[in-house]
């Protein structure tokens, strides 16, 4: 079987990368209009107050600015951001070291937010809400809490899956910000801005192109772009034109409406093994030899969006949209 990997995850160079182009301040996030008003708003009243910003949650698919937002936050706070992932804090004790090391107002980052365990998602509540740590020592009948104080300090969390989050975390966050698909003209805004960065050259026309062909997402457009430039110091061009855009796109097996092989792949898997009758997550991922999760979190929300994909309460089928592009008119009257 093909070995597909989810196009929005990142090696370790690209990590290296990310960092250096990440946006430094409000103003240089492109597009966000409301959530950066509101953010702003926020960090304003915050420093006024000299208190800790309230806590905020980021959702939304991979590769959409989650990350950056947070880096963003702190800087424009001007305090110190801890990082770490929902699925690395597997004892009470981990959290309860980073907490209780915590400066004051400062930011700690949890990414994946929705792979806390319960138990320690229960100790992040009062540590929310109140700034304390309730430590249980001892078992059975003799155990006691010990309530400890902490710094105010700000969670900023992230995640691709909202409803894996428990009500009462939820709840606890002043502020929710979904952060959906880019559109063609931001994304080409941000390549144009990434080129600056990394000393491209790029004309309009090109980087519009990479732009409609990157799932809607800032992550691959910067990837796209890294390989355009490759394309056309290979060529010997001094700048990225669309000749070099299309010839890399094209060896990157990247369509026309931006469709990768693991995406043509799924909505093909749909009409000719199921006659585009609903496939459940599990089956469809069985079939491709691909993970239920990134499929869920990573494909079906941009297929979604594209309007070549949708959900049934049954399972996934493909629009007729999608059966129009990919799957051939004689197929249209299989669905619904
Ligand atoms: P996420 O945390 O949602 O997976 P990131 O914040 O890591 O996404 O963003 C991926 C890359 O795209 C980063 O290099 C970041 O600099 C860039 N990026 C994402 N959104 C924007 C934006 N609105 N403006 C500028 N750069 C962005």
């Amino acid at each position: 079987m093909t070995d597909f990997t989810d196009p929005t995850s990142k090696n370790e160079s690209e990590e290296v990368l990310e960092t250096s182009l990440r946006p430094s301040n409000l103003n240089e996030i492109i597009g966000r209009d409301l959530e950066k008003r509101n953010i702003q708003i926020m960090i304003d009243s915050a420093k006024k107050r000299k208190k800790a910003l309230d806590h905020v949650l980021f959702h939304g698919p991979p590769g959409l600015g989650k990350t950056s937002f947070a880096h963003v936050i702190a800087k424009e706070m001007g305090v110190p951001i801890h990082i770490t992932n929902g699925s690395v804090l597997d004892k009470a004790g981990d959290l309860a070291a980073i907490l209780t090391s915590l400066e004051d107002n400062s930011i700690l980052f949890i990414d994946e937010i929705h792979r806390l365990r319960l138990q320690i998602e229960e100790i992040l509540y009062p540590a929310m809400e109140d700034s304390v740590l309730d430590i249980v020592i001892g078992k059975g009948p003799n155990a006691r809490t010990l309530r400890l104080d902490l710094p105010k300090f700000t969670i900023i969390g992230a995640t691709t899956k909202l409803s894996m989050i428990s009500g009462p975390l939820r709840d606890r966050f002043g502020m929710s910000f979904r952060l959906d698909f880019y559109t063609d003209e931001e994304l080409k805004h941000l390549v144009m801005q990434k080129a600056r960065m990394l000393n491209i050259i790029i004309d309009d026309e090109a980087a519009m192109e990479i732009a409609k062909r990157s799932r809607m997402t800032a992550r691959i457009a910067i990837r796209i772009l890294k390989r355009v430039r490759d394309m056309s110091i290979v060529e010997n061009k001094e700048y990225i034109d669309m000749e070099s855009a299309q010839k890399a796109l094209a060896l990157l097996e990247i369509d026309d409406n931006g469709l990768d092989i693991l995406d043509r792949n799924i909505i093909k898997v749909i009409i000719e093994h199921f006659s585009n009758r609903p496939v459940g997550l599990s089956t469809l991922a069985a079939s491709l030899s691909e993970e239920p999760e990134t499929i869920e979190t990573v494909y079906e929300p941009f297929l979604i969006k594209k309007g070549l994909l949708k959900r049934t309460p049954k399972g996934r089928v493909v629009t007729d949209n999608g059966l129009r592009s990919y799957g051939g008119n004689h197929l249209l009257d299989i669905v619904e």
